[in-house]
């Protein structure tokens, strides 16, 4: 077999490995950047973040100007931003994890989010303002609190070719449609190379540190049903057909510690006429038309049997889309339809329902025949809610308003308005899952641990495979983040 040598490797090449490579090449090594993708599926999810957003601590406008050089001071004149502070990020990655985020891992994350943002910038990566979290105030744009506040220019796919380019310009070699299949290691158990495959066959790398960057398990159906359960299999994949587990597998194989919360994953409501993988899109090929439907927070959803499932506000949906996926699935047919009224077209339109085809009636019996409900239970389901909405406060879509509903199970605890004025509107939606959560144990300095604790020497991990951030549900922005802060770390000590 070809022997070849480098002294490190990334496996990848999504925002995690990007940051990898150009971290390890900044720290004087020699790089090599393995993407087991064609060209022109390249970037893993990350290509398919299409709102590519990025949660980081700041203190308000002082802090995220030097990220955005580009804008005016007239346009900083309208924005309306307060501090997100490292309490605030850390209370957040705790809250919604239910406390089972490894606190070192948490803390990591919040505490290099501005600083790695800040690196990336200075690195070559544009940053623009993410108007589409914003709630317009007359001339004026508020965020919510908690809400990301920059994305990547052109979103994910944008952030690829951003960093594509730094590392073409640094001269570090990729080599597209190669996949890493197997690890290599010395008789003191240290990972010394790898095997790597692409169509002309098989090539062993020799190099000092490997970082493995390759994603979760989400698109491998053989280990959904296996770890996330029945249903799962057939489930819809928002992101790359590419990211199959084999980062994982490999670390695996070679004594690595399984890690995390191995049964979740992030999950969030997509339409349901999306495709089975990249369905992020209904236009894939052309990245058109995206598939989120995270309007639900002001409507209510339904399933095919007209009934009600969840607290549709229990949370800004920043705090809920990643979980919600998962109840859906639990649905028969794994199909809800989430249901507004005409108060609301205003509000739905701004969370661009784009290329939806919405289901039109001007009472919901007619609508109720149209999606193939049983009339009589989804009239039922509409006068019980309207019923049950206390109108004691005014809705306000900005803030956790507590206009809730009494006496009904489930509740809807903020944003409870009542579905009493036509037309009506109706969206399929499925679960459209984004990635896993289980994964490798690491340690701050992102190595990768064997089933003793102790680090693997010259293997380090970063971004989706790594296990011990979220647990039930996740932040939005954060897996980005996650990926950069790991990437960034993961290929400073791959170098050293
Ligand atoms: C539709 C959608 C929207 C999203 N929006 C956001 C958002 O706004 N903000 C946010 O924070 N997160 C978002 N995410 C999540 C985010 O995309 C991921 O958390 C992040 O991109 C993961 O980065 P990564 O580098 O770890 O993995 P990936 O970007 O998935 O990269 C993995 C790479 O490994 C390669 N690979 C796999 N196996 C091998 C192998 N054997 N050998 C070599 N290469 C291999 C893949 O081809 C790919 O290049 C979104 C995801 C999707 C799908």
């Amino acid at each position: 077999m070809q022997i070849e040598n480098y002294d490190v490797v990334v496996v990848g090449f999504g925002n995690a490995a990007q940051a990898a490579a150009f971290s390890a090449h900044s720290a004087g090594a020699r790089v090599l950047v393995l993407e087991k993708a064609p060209p022109a599926k390249r970037g893993g999810n990350t290509s398919y973040s299409y709102g590519a957003q990025f949660r980081h601590v700041h203190n308000g406008i002082a802090d995220v100007k030097p990220l955005l050089p580009h804008i005016s001071e007239k346009e900083w004149e309208k924005i309306d931003l307060a501090a997100y502070t490292k309490d605030d990020f850390y209370a957040d990655m705790m809250r919604v994890t239910r406390g089972k985020a490894v606190p070192e891992l948490a803390e990591l994350l919040v505490n290099e989010s501005y600083p790695t943002v800040k690196w990336m910038q200075e690195s070559g990566i544009q940053w623009e303002i993410l108007y589409s979290a914003a709630v317009p105030d007359g001339e004026r744009f508020r965020w919510h609190h908690g809400s990301s506040f920059i994305h990547s220019k052109d979103g994910g796919f944008g952030l690829v070719q951003m960093w594509q380019r730094v590392l073409e310009r640094q001269g570090i070699e990729i080599r597209f449609g190669t996949a890493a299949v197997r690890l290599l290691t010395d008789e003191k158990a240290r990972v010394c190379g790898l095997v790597a495959q692409n169509s002309d066959g098989l090539v062993e790398i020799h190099c000092k540190g490997v970082v493995l960057a390759s994603g979760g398990f989400q698109a491998n159906p053989a280990m959904r049903a296996q770890f996330l359960g029945s249903g799962w299999d057939l489930g819809k994949v928002r992101g790359s057909r590419y990211d199959t587990g084999d980062g994982i597998q490999m670390a695996l194989e070679i004594g690595a510690q399984p890690f995390g919360h191995w049964g979740g994953s992030h999950a969030t409501p997509i339409d349901a006429d999306a495709g089975d993988y990249e369905a992020g899109f209904l236009d894939p090929a052309n990245r058109r038309h995206r598939t989120h439907r995270y309007g639900w927070t002001l409507g209510i959803m339904v399933n095919t049997e007209g009934r009600r499932f969840i607290d549709e506000g229990e949370d800004f949906n920043a705090y809920t889309y990643a979980k919600t996926g998962a109840e859906i699935i639990k649905q028969p047919g794994s199909v809800a339809y989430q249901i507004f009224d005409a108060k609301l077209k205003e509000a739905i339109d701004r969370y661009l329902y784009q290329g939806a085809t919405p289901i039109v009636a001007n009472s919901i019996r007619d609508l109720a025949e149209q999606l193939e409900i049983n009339p009589d239970v989804l009239v039922q389901t509409v006068e019980q809610f309207n019923e049950a909405v206390v109108e004691d406060r005014p809705f306000n879509e900005v803030i956790r308003d507590g206009r809730a509903t009494q006496g009904i199970y489930p509740p809807k605890t903020n944003w409870a308005q009542k579905i009493d004025t036509p037309p009506y509107t109706a969206y399929a939606v499925a679960s459209g899952l984004t990635f896993t959560y289980g994964g490798l144990k690491i340690n701050t300095s992102c190595q990768v641990l064997n089933r003793l604790d102790q680090p693997i020497a010259g293997l380090y991990a970063a971004g989706e495979l790594t296990g011990g951030f979220f647990y039930y549900n996740y932040p939005s922005g954060s897996g980005l983040m996650r990926g950069a802060v790991t990437g960034r770390i993961a290929g400073q000590n791959a170098a050293s």
